[in-house]
């Protein structure tokens, strides 16, 4: 599943009503929302067959961005048309917010409309169920076959449902893809990367996944790539259908080996963790894989709205119980957001002397670091001679300390990485580290609390401005402390492991009824950030050089 964090904020005009859509100086407020990025990746060291399999990727990608299209609601395509058409000012704003949203519905507007004659909001069913139809009506039908991720349910002539599979309902367009995924895998010197587009073009067309999925978890080559349909947010209704996307990557090398390195001290970490020896892991198990990639394209439900920052497949459980998941870091979207989101908040809210020390190096690290400190800790515990898991134990609140606790052991360990030399360290890497830390934590607060990152971020900015390690001052400007983050941070991580290990929800749930909470002055100075962007709008400047439309 992707993270799709959504910001409170920012609710810019009166969209959505029929009589009133944004005019042309309210949807430049709403594009403005999104920083354009150009997204370039180098490519001249891959193989001739792979100069030539990545070509046919991205057009084969692009058929996505119509099969979404169609997905989402049945007008899409002639609205665009028509928007193609109109070269007045307003609508050429209308148009640019039609393709960042690939919709009418804006996304950072709980999916109100911005354009006049579409529904007022995106439909809960979007375009894989009539759009009469009731939630009663289908559960009546009782037809588990229907309720599967690749079909739409339509009306027959005697207006009663029928499921059609997407390999029929997408029929014309699914050739066009699964013909340049041949073309691809015909191309391509690598064998992994041959086998699951074969197979994937097969299941565009049989609409049986399965072996493409499997085929999928063991791709291993430079071009990393992820076609077909996937997540089901855009089914509100039953959260059965799954959306078409594209992704089209190139495997990162250097953040490749860096992972490996890591991975190859995770144990050292947890048997250093702070935090009562007896709760420490004697062996940790084997971590789920990650890969660290650079997105040449992205397309369909994969690119609308706040853009994907990391991905983890497949969904399908048979695939999961058999070969696990995967995790895809993308990290050049990453670079791109902290470049126009990250950069422009630590000149409000961080000391002049502090900006300097903004790093990406060391963002993406500490990313990394939070991705892989999901694997240690407290995982198998014992309350009261049960045999349990904090997340049992802790339940709702599980995912809040959890994140919050992948966040603080992150930082544990990168520190831990500088401490022992594994790691270049230093004072200046140390005021690199916590000052960008500090950074990105306005970032994800402005996201709000509703969600689990956001709630577990409250809880580490109060505990560290409690602990005296992130001073406020009168100009609502922050500063770390250096005298006090590292043991404050070491406390906070011995806290939040505790409660894991002990699986102690009253204590949880005081932490986080005291933490986990906007303050005013937090609430203040989070309004002096309105008007830097929220996300970023990607320009795929290299698939348009390999591939132009
Ligand atoms: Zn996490």
């Amino acid at each position: 599943m992707m993270k799709k964090m959504l910001p409170l904020i920012l609710a810019v005009a009166s969209a959505g009503s029929e009589t009133k859509s944004p005019t042309l100086p309210e949807l430049h407020t709403m594009i403005a929302r999104f920083a354009r990025t150009e997204l370039r990746v180098e490519t001249s060291k891959l193989s001739a067959g792979d100069q030539k399999a990545l070509v046919k990727l991205v057009e084969a990608s692009r058929i996505m961005n119509d099969i979404f299209l169609t997905q989402l609601w049945s007008g899409s395509h002639g609205l665009l048309r028509d928007l193609e058409k109109d070269q007045t000012p307003l609508g050429k704003a209308r148009l640019h917010y039609f393709l960042i949203n690939k919709g009418p519905w804006s996304d950072l507007d709980g999916h109100a409309a911005f354009l006049p004659g579409v529904p007022p909001k995106k439909l809960p069913g979007a375009n894989f169920y009539p759009s009469d139809m009731t939630k009663e009506e289908f559960e009546a039908w009782k037809n588990t076959a229907a309720q599967d991720f690749f079909s739409v349910i339509v009306r027959d002539s005697a207006k009663h449902l029928r499921r059609v599979p997407y390999s029929e309902a997408y029929r014309k367009d699914l050739e066009r893809a699964a013909g340049k995924l041949r073309e691809a895998a015909a191309a391509t010197d690598n064998e992994s990367l041959k086998r699951f587009l074969s197979l994937r073009a097969d299941a565009f067309l049989s609409n049986d996944y399965y072996a493409s999925d499997v085929a999928w978890m063991d791709l291993d080559a430079p071009i990393d790539v992820t076609i077909g349909p996937y997540e089901t947010y855009n089914d509100e209704v039953f959260g059965y259908k799954a959306a078409f996307e594209a992704y089209v990557n190139l495997k990162d090398e250097q953040e490749t080996a860096k992972l490996k390195f890591f991975a190859d001290h995770m144990q050292e970490i947890e048997d250093n963790l702070p935090i009562e020896p007896r709760f420490r892991n004697p062996k940790i198990g084997a971590a789920a894989p990650i890969r660290v990639v650079n997105e040449i394209f992205s397309a369909g439900d994969g690119n609308h709205g706040v853009q994907t920052a990391a991905y983890n497949l497949p969904n399908d459980e048979r695939v999961v119980q058999e070969k696990g998941s995967k995790r895809v870091m993308l990290k050049n979207v990453q670079e791109a957001k902290f470049q126009s989101i990250l950069v422009p908040i630590s000149k409000r809210m961080l000391a002049a002397e502090a900006q300097g020390d903004l790093t990406f190096d060391l963002f993406f690290t500490h990313i990394l670091a939070h991705e892989m400190t999901h694997g240690i800790g407290p995982h198998q515990i014992e309350v009261a001679g049960r045999s349990t898991t904090p997340r049992q134990e802790l339940k709702e609140l599980y995912s809040a300390i959890e994140e919050a606790k992948a966040d603080v052991t992150g930082l544990f360990m990168v520190q831990y990485l500088f401490d022992h030399g594994l790691l270049p360290g230093g004072v200046a890497r140390e005021r690199q580290l916590y000052n960008t830390y500090l950074a990105s934590a306005f970032r994800s607060l402005r996201f709000g609390l509703h969600e689990a990152h956001g709630k577990g971020q409250a809880v580490q900015f109060n505990y560290l401005v409690d602990r005296g390690a992130f001073v406020a001052h009168a100009g609502g400007t922050y500063e770390v402390n250096f005298g006090k983050i590292k043991s404050a941070v070491k406390e906070l991580d011995h806290d939040l492991l505790t409660l894991e290990a002990t699986g102690d929800y009253a204590g949880t749930k005081k932490m986080l009824d005291e933490l986990g909470v906007l303050r005013p002055e937090l609430a203040r100075a989070l309004d002096r950030l309105k008007d830097i962007p929220t996300d970023i709008e990607p320009v795929f400047i290299t698939a348009d050089r390999v591939a132009p439309r």
